[in-house]
């Protein structure tokens, strides 16, 4: 008999798949780590048993974690992951020629060993020697290091125990603190489909707006994260996601995405009502 896997996203909603073998299963110090099989999306990553990355699309929510950002900014050289530890974001990152080094704090080492084992496609940056990996809370990291970031991408997981402070103003304070002076930072923001999230996205969106002049939440669909539609929200100290240089920027590109591209630049900025009910965007 097929079993299947029910990623709860409330005690009453979730996404199942089927589970054609259960490759891997470990506890670590933070949570537990599960690779399974499956028969739509390759292998899948659990933690806690929520769904973080699959084979199939990945690249929907890494590609749109980094891209938005890594064009909106002219010379993006130093960049700071927090989480992340599966390295989708580090990779695409990567991607990038201006930049020259990656700092990727992540707090639980056990899901990079495991990525490695898992999603070798994701993990082979790491033999880049621009990228830097350092196992530690990135909340503490960025309260003791006020470094000089051009970009600070935060990749992590749900509003929960060790996360739920990557989600409050403190923190987003000491991110502004470690940005340079036309520094971004980018949050994956949840789901807006799911009602105790949006008021979260809203707080958020308040707190960054209290300390980022330009602050653009934007949306893209994927389909194994909560709802299918995930929220990212971009603070910017000067550039405006929208300005001419970002698209010239993308025309000379000669980089190959596959969900990411200059119509989805534009486009994913608009907000459906029920959101713009919550948050307005600040943007130039
Ligand atoms: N794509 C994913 C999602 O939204 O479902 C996120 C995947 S990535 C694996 C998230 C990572 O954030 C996890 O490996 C987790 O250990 C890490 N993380 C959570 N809280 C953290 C913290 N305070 N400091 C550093 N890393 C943290």
């Amino acid at each position: 008999m097929a079993k299947w896997h029910i990623d709860l996203h409330s005690p009453t909603r979730g996404l199942s798949f089927e589970v054609r073998e259960h490759l891997y299963t470990e506890t670590s110090p933070y949570q537990r780590i599960d690779i399974v099989d499956t028969a739509d999306f390759g292998k899948v990553m659990l933690l806690d048993d929520v769904l973080m990355v699959t084979d199939r699309d990945e690249y929907v929510y890494h590609e749109m974690l980094s891209q938005p950002s890594l064009f909106t900014h002219p010379n993006p050289d130093r960049v700071l992951i927090i989480g992340g530890g599966d390295c989708g974001t580090l990779a695409r990152v990567l991607l990038h020629k201006s930049v020259k080094q990656v700092i990727q704090v992540e707090i639980d080492e056990m899901v990079t060993r495991v990525a490695k084992s898992y999603f070798p496609q994701l993990t082979a940056c790491l033999d880049d020697p621009r990228a830097e990996l350092i196992f530690s809370d990135g909340i503490e990291y960025l309260r003791a290091n006020h470094d000089g970031f051009d970009l600070i991408l935060v990749d992590s997981t749900d509003p929960v125990g060790f996360a739920a402070g990557l989600f409050r103003r403190d923190f987003f304070a000491d991110c502004h603190q470690a940005l340079k002076s036309d520094g971004i930072l980018c949050i994956q923001s949840e789901s807006p489909w799911i009602p105790d999230l949006l008021e979260l996205i809203a707080e958020v969106n308040r707190d960054l707006k209290s300390l980022f002049p330009i602050v653009a939440p934007y949306l893209a669909a994927i389909q194994t994260y909560q709802a299918g539609l995930w929220m990212f929200q971009m603070a910017s100290k000067r550039y405006s996601p929208f300005s001419d240089d970002v698209f010239a920027r993308l025309s000379k590109a000669e980089l190959e995405f596959n969900y990411y591209n200059a119509d989805i630049q534009r486009a994913a900025f608009a907000l459906p009502q029920f959101v713009r009910a919550k948050i307005t965007p600040t943007l130039t």
